[in-house]
């Protein structure tokens, strides 16, 4: 990509409304754009983050047999009231029809609308387990919306959700989707930041478990063993005062964002849809269900909260936009060097604009690239590599360049 062909541009200040780091950083790097409190446009760059995010996501819940699909963002107000969360559901964005005068929800998640539509499949025992996902767009009328991408009123969310006969198989389920949840957040970078964090289970299920990425900024408060790196939230902290995986007393109060949540739902939406199955003998019985959110949004703004200095982001290579950034400064050409990254399947943002070498670098900064590529007068037909990581720079050879790329 060459950079002057960029529909965006880089803004030396932050838009004056933006308070979070994350959206301050990503606003100015041309990542996203706030259209009001808690509504993005994801912009190019931010998209090719945002996609690599979901492909990730994808590969693990595809990974544990989840199938995709896509349901509707429009619900109506039927299927709430079935399950009482017309009334109850607190940040639920409700809405009349002009015309018909008819009642909708614009979905915050969709338990109201799998489990009657799962109804339509599952019939027998032997239709059971079943697990599908989207990864969609959700809605939610949030009362504070500051946080930039943590905490949208429009945000992506991968949610799967779990059909099964019995308790056993509902736990055997939800210890693997636990697993593939740690390599996700291994995958996008945040591996050695997240923690396993167990909140209340409602008034079915002992505990649930969220996915708690601590950093400072995070909305949540929570309780973490020092020995198992296990953690407790603040709802259950009084209940639940050692921690539950090791017994260890010593509990550390920590600031997180919830990057993920998994829920045993049992019968919870089963019961009002009469989402049933027949035995082996042919007695009827409530499916069992599991519900499981990864926040995709969030996770973005999450990196960018924990990978980030004054001079902007630091991307993991996994969902960075880019894999190179390339930048010609003081009058060198670095075109060769551009068509043979690209030519062998590179990445690359090409910066080849007439500015000044310090405007250029302070973009590449800011946008936060891994590993930036620098051909100029001073480098001799040689190539500048740093990590955005690292003070160090090394003159390489391309074809050293391009082996250290893997192609
Ligand atoms: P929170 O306590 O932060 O409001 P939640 O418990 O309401 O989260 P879930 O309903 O479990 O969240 O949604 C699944 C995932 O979706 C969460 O783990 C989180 O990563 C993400 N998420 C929830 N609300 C938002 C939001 N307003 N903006 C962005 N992501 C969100
Ligand atoms: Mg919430």
């Amino acid at each position: 990509m060459l950079q002057s062909q960029l529909f965006t541009k880089t803004r030396r200040n932050a838009p004056k409304d933006e308070e979070a780091l994350n959206a301050q950083l990503l606003a100015r790097g041309g990542f996203v754009q706030k259209l009001m409190a808690g509504v993005y446009s994801f912009l190019p760059l931010g998209l090719r983050v945002l996609r690599k995010i979901e492909t990730i996501v994808r590969e693990e819940m595809v990974g544990i047999g989840g199938e995709e699909l896509s349901l509707p963002v429009l619900h109506p107000k039927a299927n709430w009231s079935t399950t009482g969360r017309w009334e109850t559901y607190d940040t639920l964005f409700r809405f009349t029809s002009h015309y018909s005068k008819n009642d909708y929800v614009l979905g915050p998640t969709h338990e109201e609308v799998i489990a009657p539509l799962a109804q339509q499949f599952i019939f027998s025992y032997q239709d059971l387990p079943r697990y599908v996902f989207q990864i969609q767009t959700k809605f939610r009328d949030e009362k504070r919306a500051k946080s930039g991408l943590l905490r949208g009123r429009e945000f992506l969310m991968k949610d799967l959700y779990s059909f099964h006969r019995d308790d056993a198989d509902l736990d055997a389920y939800y210890e693997k989707v636990q697993a593939a949840y740690a390599r996700v957040f291994a995958r996008v970078g945040l591996g050695d930041d997240t923690v396993l964090t167990f909140a209340s289970g409602g008034s079915f299920s002992k505990y649930s478990h969220e996915f708690q990425t601590l950093i400072p900024s995070g909305e949540d408060t929570m309780y973490l063993c020092e020995k198992c790196r296990v953690a407790v939230n603040k709802e259950i902290i009084k209940e639940q005062p050692t921690c539950p995986s090791c017994g260890g007393a010593k509990l550390e109060e920590k600031t997180g964002a919830e990057v993920g949540n998994i829920f045993k739902l049992k019968t919870k939406y089963s019961a009002p849809f009469g989402l049933q199955y027949k035995d082996e003998k042919g007695a009827m019985h409530d499916v069992l269900m599991g519900c499981y959110g990864i926040g995709i949004s969030r996770l973005m703004g999450v990196v960018v909260e924990r990978f980030h200095d004054e001079k902007g982001i630091l991307w993991p290579a996994s969902i960075a936009p880019f894999s190179v950034h390339l930048l010609e400064l003081n009058g060198a050409s670095a075109t060769g060097l551009y068509s043979a990254l690209q030519k062998r399947g590179v990445d690359v943002l090409y910066d080849e604009t007439e500015r000044s070498a310090g405007e250029k670098l302070t973009d590449a900064d800011l946008l936060g690239v891994p590993l930036r590529a620098v051909v100029s007068p001073k480098t001799k037909g040689k190539i500048e590599l740093k990590r955005r990581d690292s003070e160090k720079a090394e003159l390489v050879s391309e074809e050293e360049l391009l082996k250290l790329l893997n192609h």
